[in-house]
């Protein structure tokens, strides 16, 4: 299983902390998918049996920025070029116009999208159903995955579910 899995999100939602707990720090191979994904490279997912490359989409989730078409064009273009989208939201915070922006996004995205609720250790269990409802209905997600990035909680439940896909 290998392939390129994009990572997206707005600011402080967690997308370096989870990146930095699983991916190792060596850039192993270079595929030779499209040119534009390389510079964006931020890490590799590697066991015996599979290679994960994540890529950091910029552009898309700065919302507060008037954001020239370039920048949302080449974004999408890159969400539309790996095999898996991971959108991170933060369970301490409702969703909000940042996450709505990047929904919007996505649905022009045909490929697979996880939802990945972030900070779950700092939400009561029972506040976490309404919280993923509450995305769910704005999009199709493939799977849903809350995790804690700082703990460590179901990343690597996470991370095999996404190897899965590939
Ligand atoms: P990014 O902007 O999406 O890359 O977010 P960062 O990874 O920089 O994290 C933003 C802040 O959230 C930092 O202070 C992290 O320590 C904190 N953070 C990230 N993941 C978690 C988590 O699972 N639980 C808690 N409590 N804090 C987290
Ligand atoms: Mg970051």
């Amino acid at each position: 299983h290998s392939g390129f899995v994009a990572i997206i999100g707005r600011p402080n939602v967690g997308k370096s902390t989870f990146l930095n707990r699983i991916v190792g720090q060596k850039i192993a191979i270079m595929s030779d998918k499209a040119q534009t994904t390389r510079n964006k490279i931020q890490g590799i997912y590697t066991t015996p049996d599979s290679q994960v490359v994540f890529i950091d989409t910029p552009g898309i989730h700065k919302p507060q920025s008037r954001l020239g078409d370039y920048m949302v064009q080449s974004a999408l273009s890159t969400l539309n070029e790996v095999d898996a989208v991971l959108f991170m939201v933060n369970a301490t915070q409702k969703r909000g116009r940042g996450d709505d922006f990047i929904i919007e996004r996505l649905k022009q995205v045909k490929k697979p999208i996880f939802l990945i609720v972030n900070k779950i250790d700092q939400v009561h269990p029972d506040d976490l159903l309404p919280f993923v409802a509450d995305f769910q209905h704005t999009l199709d997600f493939q799977e849903v995955y809350p995790i804690s990035a700082l703990e460590g909680i179901n990343c690597d439940e996470l991370l095999s579910a996404v190897v899965k896909q590939l």
